[in-house]
């Protein structure tokens, strides 16, 4: 079946996080026996990110909501570490400064949202202020809970501006959760993710279990769907993540634009040389192959778009973008 429905909170419904098991991998034993499906992906989404950034005519946003070690970073990495830098950003969201929280609360997002043709991934996001604002009082509750439909509304109208938005929960068991502290506890070279906040934080996961809730019930509407990932398994995380992006993405038609000048014109005008070469190359194949009389279809003549020998598309599509 199909991530994006499999996965999809459908507009309305009532999500039980209990009851979704962190450990599913679908049809999958392992990591290894997902490779393929892996792959396939992320090389997806390499060429449809190409394809959305010459395009320039819309936008995806990526929203990650998680809590603590549910794996955003790792899934950042892994879905934008596929495509080109340029033409991708990622805001991360930390508590409000100063500036930000003298304005209302989604002024800082809406200055972060992204431009026609790029790919943002939000590492937390405007969800925040109906989650951690809610678990710790932060404000009253007759403010948190209009929220709900200000952000419906708010992402209604970026949809309307042509961006597309994907919003996924990594969601992991409090079990996973403290094997992953212990792992940053014995790495060194992860010491500096730790916080005090982080262990705090785990006090409050039914606080939290229930705001999510909400959030997937109030927000998850059509143009904006919410995802729920099972991510105890970092491999099957960055797999149904990248599938349902691709599927996003392919689902949308995009084409390259129409050139802006006429390519004859300029062959013309400016590969006079070459092209008196090529017809000369060409002519001298002709012959050879009338002179060894073989019968194989002639599988010489490329077109000059398609990958010739030893080259491949993301090789073509590398020196498009090294070209602009
Ligand atoms: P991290 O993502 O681990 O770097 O941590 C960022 C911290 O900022 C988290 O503890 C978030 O809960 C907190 N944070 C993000 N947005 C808000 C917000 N709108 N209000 C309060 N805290 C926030
Ligand atoms: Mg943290």
């Amino acid at each position: 079946m199909d991530y994006s429905e499999l996965l999809l909170v459908k507009p309305g419904s009532k999500v039980k996080l209990g009851e979704i098991d962190p450990n599913f991998t679908a049809k999958h034993e392992n990591k290894a026996s997902a490779q393929d499906q892996l792959d396939k992906y992320t090389q997806k989404l390499r060429e449809l990110q190409y394809l959305l950034y010459a395009e320039g005519k819309r936008s995806l946003l990526i929203c990650l909501q998680a809590l603590d070690a549910a794996g955003k970073d790792g899934t950042i990495n892994h879905v934008l570490g596929n495509m080109n830098p340029q033409g991708t950003r990622v805001h991360g969201f930390k508590v409000p400064s100063k500036e930000e929280a003298a304005r209302d609360f989604l002024w800082r997002i809406h200055r972060e949202t992204p431009a026609k043709g790029e790919v943002v991934i939000f590492n937390r996001s405007h969800y925040e202020d109906v989650l951690v604002v809610r678990v710790h009082n932060m404000v009253p509750k007759d403010v948190w809970s209009k929220r709900f439909d200000l952000i419906n509304d708010f992402e209604k109208n970026l949809v309307d501006n042509g961006t597309h938005i994907l919003k996924f929960f990594l969601h992991i068991s409090p079990e996973e959760q403290l094997r992953r502290f212990k792992q940053r506890i014995d790495d060194p070279a992860r010491h500096w993710k730790i916080s005090e906040s982080d262990y705090a934080e785990r006090e409050c996961w039914d606080d939290y279990t229930r705001a999510y809730e909400d959030v997937l019930r109030e927000t998850s509407t059509k143009h904006a769907p919410w995802f729920v990932i099972p991510a105890n398994h970092k491999w099957f995380r960055n797999l149904a993540v990248s599938r349902i992006v691709a599927e996003t993405l392919e689902s949308l038609g995009m084409s390259f634009p129409e050139p802006t000048v006429d390519i004859a014109d300029v062959k013309r005008k400016y590969h006079q040389a070459e092209l008196e070469e090529e017809a000369i190359l060409n002519g001298k194949k002709e012959k050879n192959k009338k002179g060894k009389k073989d019968k194989r279809p002639a599988d010489d003549a490329k077109p000059a778009d398609l990958p010739q020998d030893g080259e491949s598309r993301e090789d073509i599509a590398e020196e498009a973008v090294e070209q602009e």
